[in-house]
């Protein structure tokens, strides 16, 4: 069995520590994209202005998430609700 670890870890884009989402004390979901947070005022301080955060995250970072999200769901955007 070939372990596939690595490069899985998602960012805290509060205070841009690593987070696993098996371990996450918080997650969100921001323009389809699901967020983990290394705490509940972590993500407190994103909900209350997401628009911030996203946009402090160096070029890119939204774009490599969304690949790689757009890789585990085959280029459909995730379906939730419906
Ligand atoms: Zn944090």
């Amino acid at each position: 069995m070939k372990s596939v670890r690595g490069h899985t870890k998602y960012v805290d884009p509060v205070c841009g520590m690593s987070v696993e989402p098996a371990t996450a004390a918080a997650r969100t979901r921001y323009n389809g994209v699901e967020i983990f947070f290394c705490a509940e005022g972590c993500k407190a301080r994103f909900e209350a202005d997401p628009q911030k955060y996203a946009a402090a995250q160096p070029k890119g970072f939204w774009g490599r998430y969304l690949e790689r999200l757009n890789k585990a769901t085959g280029g459909r955007p995730p379906s939730c609700c419906h």
